[in-house]
């Protein structure tokens, strides 16, 4: 059984270039260009919570980094630096090697370096921290959206919902263990987006977010929503409207930066949708269907419901 110097030496010691110090000093030393803003945030994944026991440990590995990824780019934000918080029940070599395997895979694409964490023995838990930078006053916030601005989402939605209930959809499940964050939409919208956030706990959930931080309510119209395949009617207004763990932006941005937004979505190879507006008001999100008519809204997901 190895230590946990031996665990932390041969599995998270890579190099760290972008950083002063890295991995085996009592913290790392970072430095952030005059000017830039630093964007902190941080994730955690518990097994049977947030993944279930005996998951692959490669997905894991690119998982606990694309959550935080998502966060990033939900701020506009340029990730750069993670710290890794593991307990493991086990050294297990056969779990460690193929999770360093799908983190530092996922880091080197986005040009994140590992600089630091803590190791400890315990029932399977990963916690990432992420910092990222950005000009200084360009954050996408959630309290940024104003009355006639157009609502945008990524991607499509329903996809990771969907999955849980159809695991041998191999898109789906791709979709809920590998997901992909937007870090690239999320630096090219710094300067036209107003609000922003990552979906993770539901679209309508996720709205609501922006509607409350900015004081603004939303009418969407469902036919508008983009939406990964799904057959059945009613499930597929779940996964849409109430799926979590999709990663795909929200945000919203003045009509005059239309032509911007849709000039995105080619060079980026993502679907760009306008699905709605802002309106003064209450912040309340009015859901319309094909006719017209107001549809009921399903919660979005809430870890103590
Ligand atoms: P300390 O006792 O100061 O908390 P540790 O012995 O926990 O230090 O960690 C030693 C070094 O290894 C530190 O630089 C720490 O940031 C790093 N480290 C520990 N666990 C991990 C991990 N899972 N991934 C990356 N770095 C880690
Ligand atoms: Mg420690």
């Amino acid at each position: 059984m190895p230590s946990e110097f031996e665990i932390i030496r041969r599995y998270f010691s890579r190099p760290a270039p972008s950083a002063l110090l890295g991995v085996g000093d009592d913290a790392a030393l970072v430095q952030s260009a005059a000017g830039r803003e630093l964007a902190v945030s941080t994730d955690l994944l518990l097994e049977g919570r947030h993944f279930a026991a005996g998951a692959a440990p490669r997905a894991l590995g690119h998982k606990a980094l694309a959550v935080n990824l998502s966060d990033m780019a939900a701020m506009g934000a340029t990730p750069r630096w993670a710290t890794l918080a593991l307990a493991l029940p086990s050294a297990d070599a056969a779990w460690l090697a193929p999770f360093a395997e799908g983190f530092y895979a996922l880091a080197a694409r986005f040009g994140v370096d590992l600089v630091g964490g803590d190791t400890t023995r315990g029932p399977l838990t990963l916690c990432v921290t992420l910092l990222g930078e950005l000009p200084a006053g360009t954050a996408l916030r959630r309290d940024g959206a104003r009355p006639g601005d157009d609502v945008w989402v990524s991607g499509a939605l329903g996809g990771a919902a969907y999955a849980l209930e159809h695991a041998q959809d191999a898109a789906a499940a791709k979709r809920l263990h590998e997901p992909e964050p937007r870090v690239a939409l999320g630096e090219r919208l710094r300067g036209l987006a107003g609000a922003a956030i990552d979906v993770s706990d539901g679209f309508a959930q996720d709205l609501g977010h922006i509607l409350e931080r900015s004081g603004v309510g939303a009418v969407v119209r469902y036919a508008d929503l983009p939406k990964f395949r799904i057959a059945d009617a009613a499930l597929e207004q779940r996964c849409v409207l109430a799926g979590g763990d999709d990663y795909e932006l929200l945000f919203t941005a003045p009509p005059g930066a239309r032509a911007h937004i849709e000039a995105l979505a080619a060079p980026l190879g993502l679907a760009l949708s306008r699905v709605g507006s802002i309106r003064a008001g209450a912040p309340r999100l009015q859901l319309l269907d094909a006719q017209g008519r107001a549809m009921r809204t399903t919660p979005g997901f809430d870890h103590f419901a």
